[in-house]
């Protein structure tokens, strides 16, 4: 048996697996040796993606695995310039490379699955799009890939992606961002429109409160806004980036961006939750305040969470 580690080359976290190991997204695993064969006992969904990649030892274990299934208002994920008025069935599945102290969605983010990997939550890419293409009689357009970190499990996404093309779907990405540029341009020739969190302008907060590295945020901003609709999102959090000098800066940064001042810009209120519960609310006049500086500079700047 084959004892090797392999590294992981999805995000800059460069995870080295050794046989049986899953990484820090808990969401890719290496597969090699006996586990990943045709006849992979109780995981059919593996075996079935194995016969559509090459896979080399690491794969995600939450291909397939569909946590949360919602047919949302195209806004609330958010896009506000993307087909404004439509539906998108939204599907999440578990896994995030990030480790936000405030995320929302932390009962999937952060799990490794072990409570949700099972045949009765598992939907095949053509089973995920033929349920789209089913709810189109109720405004739906697409299919959003939300809710945790799609791109750990980016063979997925891409697999389910180029179907839902294939049958005139839109298809959405809500993703931080956080990822290799090798994996972006894979899988954005199947997406029409993302937002992407731009979650502060400082390294050390992306690398010492987030876990993740803000110049692979930037190249993946900047790879993304070439190819699809983009719209980017920053949470306000009270004293982690709630200064009129770094929204200063991402204002600069965007508009740097190609066509960037067209790029709409969503800032959204903090309110503690998960691990984050020290500090208040972030004020409503905090908000009206950015919103107003960074409007001076952007065409398209939205409030959330107001
Ligand atoms: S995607 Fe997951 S396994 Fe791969 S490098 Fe990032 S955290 Fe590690
Ligand atoms: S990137 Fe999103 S899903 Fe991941 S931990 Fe942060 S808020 Fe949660």
């Amino acid at each position: 048996m084959n004892t090797a580690s392999l590294q992981c080359n999805v995000c800059p976290h460069a995870c080295m697996l050794p046989p049986g190991a899953t990484g820090r997204c808990r969401a890719r695993k290496n597969y090699t040796g006996k586990e990943i064969t045709s006849d992979t006992p109780g995981m059919p969904w593996i075996r079935d993606a194995c016969h559509r990649h090459p896979v080399s030892g690491i794969f995600p274990s939450n291909y397939g695995i569909v946590t949360s299934l919602a047919l949302d208002p195209i806004e609330k994920k958010p896009l506000k310039l993307f087909c404004p008025g439509s539906y998108i069935l939204s599907a999440g599945s578990f896994g995030c490379n990030l480790g936000c102290p405030f995320c929302q969605n932390h009962s999937i983010s952060t799990s490794d699955g072990s409570e949700f990997v099972s045949e009765d939550n598992r939907l095949t890419p053509e089973e995920l799009v033929r349920i789209a293409v089913d709810t189109k009689s109720r405004g739906n357009i697409g299919i959003a890939f939300t809710y945790n970190e799609p791109l750990v499990g980016y063979e997925y996404v891409l697999d389910t992606a180029r179907l839902a093309h294939e049958q005139s779907l839109k298809t959405v990405l809500v993703t931080a961002g956080c990822i290799n540029k090798p994996v972006a341009k894979q899988v954005l020739p199947y997406i029409d429109a993302l937002n992407i969190d731009l979650k502060s302008f400082r390294n050390d907060v992306y690398r010492n409160i987030l876990g993740g590295d803000l110049d692979t945020v930037r190249s993946f901003i900047e790879t993304a806004c070439t190819m699809c609709h983009v719209e980017l999102t920053t949470l306000i959090v009270p004293g982690m980036n709630d200064t009129e000098e770094e929204m200063t800066q991402i204002c600069d940064y965007i508009t740097s961006l190609p066509n960037g001042a067209d790029i709409p810009l969503h800032i959204s209120r903090f309110f503690p939750r998960h691990r984050m519960t020290d500090r208040p609310p972030t004020d409503v006049s905090t908000i009206l305040n950015l919103h107003r500086l960074a409007s001076a500079r952007l065409k398209h700047v939205f409030t959330g969470n107001m």
